[in-house]
């Protein structure tokens, strides 16, 4: 075994997608310390600012007090308790649908959804940029599985399509592009061939629409339109864990049979009640939304010459091209004390590797001005 691992990871070096983790010792903000040395990061998911905020760290002390820190099992036998309840009301609330339903992390939400609904004689039509999650919960279905890159290309899968179910899924704000998905093209197609959608919002859910809550939101799509809506709590919630928010009889399925439901411990309750402290936070303090707007404006004004991509979301990818000058860049940043990720394939096609830059309210001006000070001298010819 050891030899055929051996030979495996040399692979992935000599086609320079060899991953290595970067270890830091700081408390979550744009500053990281590594090593002893502090570094410039614009790689966090902590869009809203809330990941360190005293007032989550507060709830979740009171209620490690209050209910201690395991959940000591799963929803179905004793690990649910009032807070997993009460956040689950709120989030329902929230989304505006008739019922929400925690699950513990979102790659766990979308296997135990998909995999929940359909079966060998059913077709889930995905898009090509959906997250990994989606794309492994749609292989481990046993539907037909059907990948789309433009809405004619789904267009034309649809009406081909002789699947007893239809489920189109889209990722609400595309994770590594920052582009927000052609909802209103896909829900005409959906009511058209009869399919069911589902949005996976975890880039969008407390960030765009007009009250932060999301890609539905910015469409002004309900329930009918988008009978299944996915969210995740460790992205700007700044804290842990994922729902699915849907109708009544959509959450009692889940409950019934999705499998990454069922067998698995429930989160603690002090983490509940942190996420339902940011809850609160992220629906009373709207000036976080209009920030990050300002801050997303001011990085594309100050990057204009950057080969940037289309997107008004705090995800402000930057194409490259190759692998190798991805990399590069990357490591040069890093030499100058600033971390922003290359992001390769398998996670993005071929020939689009980019840095992908995430910005969040903690960061000043003045620290974007030194970033794209830095990849102007660095990126070859822009
Ligand atoms: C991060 C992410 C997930 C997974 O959520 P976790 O809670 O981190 O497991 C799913 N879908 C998308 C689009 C994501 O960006």
């Amino acid at each position: 075994m050891q030899q055929f691992l051996n030979s495996l990871l040399q692979q992935r070096k000599q086609d320079n997608l060899y991953r290595v983790r970067q270890t830091h010792s700081s408390i979550q903000s744009p500053i990281l310390l590594i090593n002893g040395q502090n570094y410039l990061s614009f790689s966090s998911n902590d869009y809203l600012g809330l990941a360190s905020d005293d007032r989550l760290k507060i709830a979740w002390q009171d209620g490690a007090e209050k209910y201690g820190i395991g959940s000591g099992g799963s929803h179905l036998i004793t690990g649910h308790t009032i807070v997993h309840q009460v956040l689950e009301q709120e989030l329902a609330l929230y989304t505006k649908r008739e019922r929400a339903l925690l699950f513990s992390t979102g790659y766990m939400a979308n296997f135990g959804v998909i995999t929940a609904l359909l079966g060998r004689h059913d077709a889930v039509f995905l898009d090509r940029l959906n997250h990994a999650s989606l794309v492994d919960a749609a292989k481990l279905s046993s539907a037909k599985m059907y990948r789309y890159s433009d809405m004619q290309t789904l267009n034309s899968l649809l009406s081909k399509s002789i699947a007893k179910h239809k489920l189109i899924i889209t990722d609400g704000v595309f994770s590594m592009d920052g582009k927000i998905a052609n909802l209103p093209k896909i829900v005409e197609l959906a009511k058209a061939y009869n399919a069911w959608v589902m949005v996976d919002d975890a880039h969008g859910l407390g960030v765009i629409g007009k009250t932060g809550r999301g890609t539905v939101e910015l469409y002004n799509f309900g329930v009918t339109e988008v009978p299944i809506l996915m969210g995740t709590l460790g992205k700007a919630f700044g804290v842990f864990g994922a729902f699915i928010a849907g109708s009544e009889l959509l959450i009692e399925t889940l409950i019934q049979s999705a499998r990454s439901y069922i067998y698995t411990t429930a989160l603690p309750p002090a983490l509940i009640e942190s996420v339902r402290k940011s809850l609160t936070i992220v629906i009373e303090e709207n000036w976080r939304q209009k920030q990050l707007q300002e801050l997303v404006a001011y990085f594309r004004k100050q990057a204009i010459s950057l080969p940037l991509m289309e997107s008004c979301t705090p995800i402000q990818p930057i194409i490259l091209g190759d692998s190798v000058t991805t990399l590069t860049v990357s490591k040069e940043l890093y030499k100058r004390g600033i971390i922003v990720t290359a992001i390769r394939p398998p996670t993005v096609s071929k020939g689009t590797a980019r840095l992908r830059i995430t910005l969040s309210i903690l960061h000043t001006k003045n620290q974007i001005d030194r970033l794209i000070e830095a990849l102007m001298e660095i990126i070859p010819n822009h």
